[in-house]
């Protein structure tokens, strides 16, 4: 039931506000999701070899759509793969972006394209705008802050009859069992990799960098677990085979709520011949749940990203990281592979307490856990987060900082000198992905992950699509390549030791195809490391001359 407009919070443009005019009921809507820039975990060098275009869709967006009046014509481009001409933006009457904060180059360039064409609304939402709406409101007619479920359809009826305000702040966190089935049928559904669903929002733990719990809070709030599977019953409908990233920040958040999905998903699965395969993010402490651990694997989850951050208990207690610091994390990394899933995770440099040593102790752990997929990155304080405060309150927040990546230097003035952060961080990214290492590692990966004989791949695409694929990655990686020696080698290895394994050899294979993406992400992010290394040396030198003048003169 939506709450009428009087009943939210709503805060007013600084600037004069503004009328607008009423775009009556048969609004035209075009849905606009930015382009990310080359990321980490965008896979770009594997989209280069398959005709997908984008790992997942954007689930946000689509969760509007499902919001919007049913009288609204919709139409969805994801600027990853589609174009955006002036003609799209003609047509529409209202043009919705949504963004997290590595798309906002993109989403300020679409929004200040239409508004100049002149004939568009433009309303932006989405992490991004719930963080920074002051930046985006620069640029957009309409800003909402927050989450839409509770409240879109009061605003919809106010860009209908001309009282929509240009910023919404919706402080109230929706109940998720309101929250509608996205509209999936918007999907190219082609041009992904793998489809995504939400089961709950939020996360109780309390670390200091991360915005997901002041954008969605700590107190977990959650879908039932019949709802999520009416949302996978549509895909199904929808003709879906594959993998489904369930893209809760922490599935394991509330854990009573995800053993009870898991063991409802695995009847579900079974009796539908195991349509699906899932991947999720958890906290590690999911090795303290042998029980939810094996109703995972029992639904056919394959793979579990973690973020372990940093081996440094100094760094997770300073960044309140405290449930990464009551076990030995590479033991409960082990524990998991041992369970059935396979471990991907992020780890973090630039804590106060880091020093020099630290990036050879990320290394180490990196290697010992036999984490293939580890992305080693920059802290950055993101707005709004306690440790964005902190920096300010200490007057160490670079406030004009550019950075909007996990590789650029920090937006605040680190205890570390920054060149030795930045060259650190070079060196722990080019160690890792050196073809040897990385094979190797991928290696150790599959040998410590223990998968169930019930847990498999879901058999997605032809025989031809195979084929095609083989074909394109032996052309590129394994006769283009510089890495070819290490691509050959791993390959004969894989169909020797797990030629009978098929959840073995299906992950053997997306270890395969991904060097293609992180060998040759690694090498270009660790040059730009490098170069910013070597301008801010270079800068501090050309700081030092006068003061060494000065100092000569003093003398
Ligand atoms: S466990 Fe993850 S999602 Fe939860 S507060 Fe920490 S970083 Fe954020």
């Amino acid at each position: 039931m939506p709450l009428p407009i009087t009943l939210l919070r709503v805060v007013r443009n600084e600037q004069p506000s503004v009328a607008f005019p009423p775009l009556g009921k048969n609004l035209k809507v075009l849905l606009v999701w930015p382009k990310f820039p080359s990321s980490f975990w965008g896979f770009e060098g594997v989209l280069t070899m398959m005709q997908e275009g984008a790992i997942s869709p954007p689930l946000g967006l689509i969760t509007v759509a499902a919001l919007c009046p049913s009288t609204w014509t919709l139409r969805l481009l994801d600027h990853s793969f589609d174009a955006i001409n002036d003609a799209d933006l003609n047509w529409a009457d209202l043009v919705m972006v949504s963004a997290m904060h590595a798309q906002r180059t993109d989403a300020l360039a679409i929004l200040r394209r239409a508004r100049t064409l002149g004939r568009t609304r433009t309303f932006i939402g989405g992490p991004w705008a719930s963080s920074e709406p002051d930046v985006v409101q620069l640029e957009a007619d309409h800003v909402m802050v927050g989450e839409a479920e509770e409240v879109f359809s009061a605003i919809a009826l106010a860009l209908e009859n001309g009282t929509a305000q240009s910023r919404y702040l919706v402080t109230d966190k929706p109940d998720l069992s309101a929250s509608p089935i996205p509209r999936f049928d918007l999907l190219r559904m082609d041009k992904y990799t793998s489809m995504s669903v939400q089961f709950s929002r939020g996360c109780p733990f309390q670390c200091d960098f991360c915005d997901i719990i002041t954008i969605y809070g700590r107190k977990v709030r959650g879908k039932s677990s019949a709802q999520l599977i009416t949302e996978l019953d549509r895909l199904r409908e929808l003709g879906w085979h594959g993998e489904v990233f369930i893209v809760d920040d922490n599935f394991i958040g509330n854990r009573k709520n995800s053993l009870e999905l898991c063991k409802d998903l695995a009847v579900w699965g079974q009796a539908r011949g195991q349509p699906f395969s899932f991947y999720t993010q958890a906290s590690v402490d999911l090795a303290d749940r042998a029980e939810l651990m094996q109703a995972m694997v029992a639904a056919n989850f394959m793979y579990v990203f973690l973020g372990i951050e940093s081996p440094s208990p100094e760094a997770l207690k300073g960044s309140k990281k405290f449930q990464n610091l009551r076990k030995d994390s590479l033991d409960q990394v082990r524990i998991i592979q041992q369970n059935g899933l396979w471990v991907l995770a992020g780890f973090i440099v630039g804590f106060d307490s880091d020093d020099q040593t630290i990036f050879e102790r990320q290394r180490e752990f990196i290697e010992r856990a036999a984490i293939a997929w580890a992305m080693a990155g920059m802290l950055q304080a993101a707005p709004t987060t306690p440790l964005f405060d902190r920096m300010k309150a200490e007057g160490r927040l670079i406030e004009d900082s550019e950075a909007i990546s996990n590789f650029s230097a920090p937006n605040f003035r680190t205890v570390m000198p920054l060149p030795a952060l930045l060259h650190g961080l070079s060196r722990l990214l080019a160690d890792l992905y050196e073809p040897g290492a990385y094979f190797q590692r991928a290696l150790r990966s599959l040998e410590v992950w223990q998968p169930r004989p019930g847990q498999k791949p879901t058999d997605t695409t032809s025989m031809a699509y195979n084929l095609r694929l083989l074909a394109s990655s032996i052309w590129t990686q394994g006769v283009k390549s510089g890495y070819r020696r290490g691509y050959w080698n791993f390959l004969a290895t894989l169909l020797r030791r797990y030629r009978r394994s098929p959840a073995k050899l299906w992950m053997g294979f997306s270890l395969l195809l991904s060097a293609h993406h992180f060998l040759l992400y690694s090498r270009q992010v660790a040059d730009e490391l490098e170069r910013d290394c070597a301008a801010d040396l270079e800068i501090a030198n050309a700081a030092a001359v006068p003061e060494l003048i000065s100092q000569a003169g003093d003398s």
